[in-house]
């Protein structure tokens, strides 16, 4: 999940995920689509500000 109120909506997690599961919400933070996600954790690593948590139990 995102935690929104860390999300400064660069947009890098939205480039590089790579089944395209993450986009912006209306709020302008990025939001992951949980039916696409692969839990690969990329986006994890690339977030500027720490504010995505991949949690493999969660789904
Ligand atoms: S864990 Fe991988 S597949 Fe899931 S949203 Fe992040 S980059 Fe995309
Ligand atoms: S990389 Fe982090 S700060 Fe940038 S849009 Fe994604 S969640 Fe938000």
């Amino acid at each position: 999940m995102v935690d929104k109120n860390k999300c400064i909506g660069c947009g890098t997690c939205v480039g590089i995920c790579p089944v395209g599961a993450i986009s912006f919400d209306e709020d302008g933070k990025a939001k992951i689509d949980k039916n696409k996600c692969i839990k690969c954790h990329t986006c994890e690593g690339v977030c500027p500000v720490g504010a995505i948590e991949i949690d493999k139990k969660e789904e």
